[in-house]
């Protein structure tokens, strides 16, 4: 939804200011997705703004659910055609979380990431991001799930920081009580360790939560599926998360996705302790969260769940926080990152 456009053209139709407020009520806080649901707008206002103006940037190509009903993905295609991922799902009873992507594709190719082998089309803009949470709110309403959607996860297709203004604006909207109110500590922000964007995003959101995705203790091995860290290497990242635990005092989420015989042996685990350990604050304020790995590429394999187990045992051991993601959504192939569109 073109918010600006929408005040422009009530103007231009010489409606009321309250108007406006309602229209807005009705998309970001309930999900209404047709203008002649709205109540309380005249219903030639209504056929107006249908003509005018679409709800959402994109249409729905395609709509998965996973067996279990908790959780959804769409594949939906924006106005130039191309194609974008977006999932919703429920990690606690009544409680339901969009991860949304932020990109069309990404640049940064990680090896491991079915999004990064794709290669990059173009960045989203902060209406294709912000229509993504009118979406799921429309879905929610429609499918009548029970419970309420609560948080948000920029860790769909696509690095946030490498489309920083768009994505800075669509969470400035969603925290705004005119518009979303969603609370800024139920956002979360995923980074492939981009260490200029947890600068940037420690001085304007220190509330929103960030998780790095980390996935490797090693430069060399680290260098080798994440070119990322030939620019921002481990020293850096650690330097970076440093100012940042110190500016916040918040949590942090190290992702590390467990690849069967690359980084996922005790060794592997010593260098992870060792990145933590050096860290000031590390071992009280960063949380180590293992990922199975979703099969995507024929180059990898998801580690033994025995190993997971042994690796998370160890960390806990040396008093390093650890869990093991609970990868909702296999199924359908929409868990966070292995969303290739
Ligand atoms: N670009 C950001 C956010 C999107 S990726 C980032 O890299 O953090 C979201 C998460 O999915 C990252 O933690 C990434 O490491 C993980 N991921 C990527 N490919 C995966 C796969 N095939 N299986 C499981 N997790 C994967
Ligand atoms: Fe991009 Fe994140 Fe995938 Fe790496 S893991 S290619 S940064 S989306």
């Amino acid at each position: 939804m073109n918010f600006h456009k929408l005040k422009s053209t009530l103007k231009d139709l010489g409606e009321p200011n309250f108007r406006y407020k309602q229209i807005v009520g009705a998309f970001c806080e309930k999900g209404v997705l047709d203008y002649s649901q709205i109540s309380n707008i005249p219903k030639k206002l209504a056929e107006n703004l249908e003509e005018k103006i679409n709800p959402l940037s994109f249409s729905v190509e395609k709509n998965y659910s996973a067996n279990n009903n908790f959780s959804f993905k769409a594949r939906l295609k924006l106005n130039d055609g191309e194609l974008l991922e977006t999932v919703f799902l429920s990690p606690a009873p009544g409680v339901w979380s969009a991860c949304v992507s932020s990109q069309v594709g990404c640049k940064l190719a990680c090896k491991f990431c079915a999004t990064g082998q794709k290669g990059f089309k173009r960045n989203l803009s902060s209406e294709e991001i912000i229509d993504q949470i009118i979406f799921w709110k429309h879905f929610l309403r429609e499918k009548k799930l029970n419970g309420n959607f609560l948080n948000i996860i920029f860790m769909g297709m696509g690095e946030p920081f490498m489309n920083w203004e768009e994505v800075k604006n669509a969470i400035k909207q969603l925290i705004d009580p005119e518009f979303f109110n969603f609370g800024s500590r139920h956002i979360s922000v995923s980074t492939s360790g981009d260490c200029l964007g947890i600068k940037k995003i420690a001085k304007e959101f220190p509330q929103v939560n960030l998780a790095v995705s980390l996935i490797f203790a090693e430069d060399n091995l680290r260098s080798e599926y994440m070119p990322i860290n030939r620019k921002f290497n481990l020293k850096k990242l650690q330097s970076t998360i440093s100012s940042y635990l110190e500016k916040t005092n918040r949590k942090v989420f190290l992702e590390y996705v467990m690849l069967k015989g690359i980084n996922d042996d005790l060794k592997q685990a010593n260098n992870l302790i060792n990145f933590i350990e050096t860290i000031e604050n590390g071992k009280k304020l960063l949380h180590v969260n293992l990922i199975n790995y979703n099969a995507t590429m024929a180059e990898f394999a998801p580690s033994e769940a025995s190993t997971v187990n042994k690796f998370k045992n160890y960390l806990l051991r040396k008093s390093i926080k650890t869990t093991i993601r609970k990868s909702l959504g296999d199924e359908i192939k929409g868990a966070c990152g292995q969303l290739a569109g």
